[in-house]
């Protein structure tokens, strides 16, 4: 899709190109190109990081005086698109996509002080903890007990899924200090120092053959009621905000785009583009693409003003996981039993061997870590029970 863009836009676009070419490394873009999860390796996340808060571009979405780049809805729409286009790795969305907009709504000027300026830098690496074991969906039933005790909170029980746990040092996390007759009202948001004691860390290796998530558990956590976000018992509310950036924050379209251009081009290069079925596979997804990014660029501008993503967020989730889902199919089918080679070591950019490796391994291994797309982040069927109630009134 081709947007048309004014002398400015065009001149920014040059200026993202030209910074692009010279800070991203053939390293990094082929670390991206064969990493098969959601968020990008820790290491070369980290690195393109680094990177970025030097040239000041961690959190396009953040007010200017909190250190946002002040961008307009176009220019964040090129940032994202070129970045794509470059396989630039994506950095993890916990800190800049999420926590650092609870911070700035929430917090209050110490939490400021402190924590906004290391999640910019990449300072501090964060998991996000609120889904255990029986509350996921029904998140409301949480159940990791906080009991106050003087100036701390003192945690005991379990979190789960939690993505890049044994990278982090910070979790946010969603803690049971109150039974209350509504589970909501007794729910708070501590933010939690990974290595305080008492806190373990056990890996959960997904079907994919990656270890992105884990199980995390705490035996008398303390953690000081200073980090609590918001006042007790108000968690609930800053977790319902913390969603709507994680499921509409962001600029999905162009990691579509840039995953799809992939499989394209592998349709093309093996002579299987013209294959019926693949044809038609491509047909559908390149305009399910076309439209999903208008969707998503129509909220984005929504959001220039201030606002927050809302029920759309949810439209858009369903949607992304749905199209990224139906693009790692497209890729089977493309690639046929060359698709069925499987590599279990990681990463696979220290791995695989040659052009036909680097295409071929991440393959399945990228097709079955996608299963959890339309899970994580809340559930499809969840999604659309939200549609439902806020935006068409059931
Ligand atoms: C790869 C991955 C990474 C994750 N990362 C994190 C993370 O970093 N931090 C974190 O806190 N959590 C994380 N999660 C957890 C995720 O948010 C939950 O798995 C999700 O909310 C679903 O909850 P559940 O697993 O308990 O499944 P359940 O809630 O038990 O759902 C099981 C099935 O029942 C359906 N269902 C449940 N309730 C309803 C309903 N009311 N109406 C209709 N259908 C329903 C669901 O759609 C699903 O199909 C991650 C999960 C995965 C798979």
């Amino acid at each position: 899709m081709n947007l048309t863009l004014s002398a400015e836009e065009s001149a920014f676009r040059d200026e993202v190109r030209a910074f692009l070419d010279a800070h991203l490394s053939p390293e990094l873009r082929r670390a991206q190109k064969l990493t098969t999860t959601v968020f990008s390796e820790f290491e070369i996340s980290r690195a393109w990081h680094k990177i970025l808060a030097e040239k000041g571009w961690t959190v396009p979405y953040w007010p200017v005086e909190h250190g946002g780049t002040g961008w307009d809805v176009t220019q964040r729409y090129i940032y994202f698109s070129e970045s794509a286009r470059a396989c630039a790795p994506f950095i993890s969305p916990i800190g800049i996509s999420m926590v650092g907009p609870v911070v700035i709504h929430y917090g209050t000027p110490a939490q400021r002080e402190y924590f906004l300026p290391r999640i910019i830098s990449g300072a501090d690496y964060w998991c996000q903890g609120f889904s255990e074991p029986g509350s996921g969906s029904d998140l409301a039933s949480l159940k990791l007990r906080a009991v106050r005790d003087g100036d701390d909170y003192v945690l005991n029980g379990s979190k789960i899924w939690t993505t890049h746990a044994h990278f982090a040092n910070w979790m946010i996390a969603l803690v049971r200090s109150a039974d209350t007759p509504k589970p909501q009202q007794g729910i708070s948001c501590l933010m939690v120092a990974m290595d305080s004691p008492g806190i373990s860390v056990r890996p959960i290796n997904t079907i994919g053959g990656d270890h992105e998530v884990n199980q995390v558990f705490f035996d008398d956590v303390r953690v000081p009621v200073a980090n609590r976000m918001g006042a007790e018992g108000e968690g609930w509310s800053v977790a319902k905000y913390l969603l709507e950036f994680e499921r509409g924050g962001g600029m999905a379209a162009s990691g579509l785009r840039r995953s799809f251009a992939g499989v394209l081009a592998r349709a093309r290069e093996g002579g299987r583009a013209d294959d019926p079925d693949v044809a038609l596979g491509i047909a559908e997804v390149g305009v399910d693409i076309d439209t999903f990014e208008m969707m998503e660029l129509r909220t984005m501008s929504s959001l220039t003003s201030g606002g927050n993503p809302g029920a759309m967020a949810s439209v858009l989730k369903l949607r992304a996981s749905q199209l990224q889902q139906a693009i790692s199919e497209l890729a089977l089918q493309v690639e046929g039993e060359g698709a069925l080679r499987w590599e279990k070591r990681r990463p696979l950019h220290e791995v695989a061997q040659g052009a036909e490796e680097d295409a071929l391994l991440p393959v399945m291994s990228r097709y079955l870590n996608n299963r959890a797309n339309t899970i994580f982040g809340g559930s499809s069927e969840v999604q659309r029970t939200v549609i439902a109630k806020a935006m068409l009134g059931l």
